[in-house]
């Protein structure tokens, strides 16, 4: 007899809070048990009762090339075999940050950590250390981990749980964020204009994939590089998602903003924790042991994490990889539009590269408060009802969707065929 999810479910909220290792995953804001996974390939995974399911979460990012790439397997399997950890330099490693360096030239030096939100916060500490400033500055919705400088007004879990500012972060911690509207062009040149000089670092995810999905403006971008250059503060793009999801030349290619400083993740590790951050020479030579900013890691530059980091890396690089990629997703979106004008369900969503939103309301939303003003009840029951159909899209209204290579014809082929079944039904 096979164990069910519920079964697990109920067994993890004994020994693990919540049930598990990261609050949205435990379904809260959609409702339901969460599905337990134990095997991936490809496109698809397999939960605990052996049911498949199409993946459009992709571990939240990393998987651009879908579930055990057989490349990426490999060359894993060859790094254990040579050891799982030294705590000292691997030429692996230098690869890797050569390879940041070239595919990013705002990149002159690069540091590589473990997880995304070690990236952000080593990348403010770096900044104030750098300035000699204290404040920051982020916007509502925008997710860079879960550092305390940066918990504030978050997005992703935080907003799912309708806590965006955590407990246990003392105010005075964060009495140095400043927290201003995403796409406020205005907001913006009034906080440069009071507090410029004392802004140590713009912290912005320069497309959110955390409030949902929304695009930042151009001219948005543009105005908060010229104010940073002209007040000394430095902009750091959070990349962790948009980095090499988007394009090979990530978000600050498409816009053609040059950050101080980026903050990388997820799939510049092909699914291993690995992350960065790097960017003006001068700045990271302010690090230890260089410079008086300190920051260090144990398993920092992994080498069986970074084996699968360079290999998912050199993957993407083949020609047309991200054409294709970008061709797929919008099938997925304009397909999942078609079939929701069909059936008169108010419904948009957009894409960049193989990241994707879907809303339930009638354009993308360009703001925080537009995103706060769909219609959450009608995507928690459509997400049930793919998920019936074994369809699995991000168990949150606020989370970006994510396509991989690995997704075919035939893959969305079948998830528009069970969202015209779910949309016909009614919602
Ligand atoms: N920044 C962004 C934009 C993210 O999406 C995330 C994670 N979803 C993080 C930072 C934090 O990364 P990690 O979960 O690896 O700590």
């Amino acid at each position: 007899m096979t164990i069910t999810n519920q079964q697990l479910f109920e067994r993890s909220q004994q020994f693990i809070p919540g049930g598990v290792n990261s609050p949205v995953r435990a379904f809260k804001s959609v409702g339901g048990t969460p599905v337990f996974f134990q095997r991936g390939q490809g496109a698809y995974f397999w939960d605990v009762e052996g049911k498949s399911y199409i993946d459009y979460v992709g571990s939240w990012g990393p998987l651009i090339l879908g579930h055990a790439h057989p490349a990426v397997v490999k060359v894993v399997q060859e790094a254990v075999q040579n050891g799982m950890s030294f705590g000292a330099p691997t030429a692996a490693e230098l690869e890797m940050a050569e390879l940041l360096c070239t595919l990013l030239p705002s990149i002159e030096q690069v540091r590589l950590v473990s997880s995304g939100t070690e990236a952000g916060m080593s990348a403010i500490r770096l900044a104030r250390g750098f300035t000699g400033r204290s404040r920051i500055i982020k916007f509502e919705g925008c997710y860079h981990g879960h550092d305390d400088a940066l918990l504030v007004k978050a997005g992703s879990g935080a907003l799912t749980f309708g806590n965006p500012s955590s407990a246990g972060v003392p105010a005075e911690t964060v009495s140095h964020t400043l927290v201003l509207d995403y796409n406020d062009v205005a907001g913006l040149e009034k906080a440069f204009s009071e507090l410029g000089n004392e802004i140590a670092a713009v912290i912005v995810e320069p497309i959110a994939g955390n409030m949902n999905l929304i695009k930042a403006d151009p001219e948005f971008l543009a105005v908060l590089r010229k104010l940073c250059t002209q007040h000394g503060s430095l902009l750091v793009l959070d990349e962790v998602m948009t980095g090499f999801r988007v394009g090979l030349q990530c978000a600050q290619g498409i816009y053609g903003i040059q950050p101080d400083l980026t903050i990388l993740g997820k799939v510049i590790g092909g699914g291993m924790p690995m992350a960065a951050f790097g960017g003006r020479r001068d700045v990271m030579q302010c690090l230890a042991p260089l410079g008086p900013v300190y920051q260090a890691g144990t398993l920092s530059g992994n080498p069986v994490a970074v084996a699968a980091g360079l290999e998912t890396l050199r993957q993407i690089q083949t020609e047309g990889f991200f054409e294709k990629l970008s061709t797929r997703t919008r099938q997925l979106t304009d397909g999942l539009v078609a079939v929701a004008r069909k059936y008169g369900v108010r419904f948009s969503a957009q894409s960049e590269g193989g990241m994707f939103g879907i809303y339930f309301g009638e354009n993308p939303p360009k703001t925080f408060t537009e995103v706060m003003a769909c219609d959450r009840e009608a995507f928690n029951r459509f997400f049930h009802a793919m998920l019936a159909e074994g369809i699995y899209f991000a168990p949150s209204s606020f989370e970006a969707g994510f396509v991989s290579s690995t997704h075919g014809d035939a893959e969305i082929e079948k998830t528009l065929n069970a969202a015209e079944r779910v949309f016909e039904q009614g919602l």
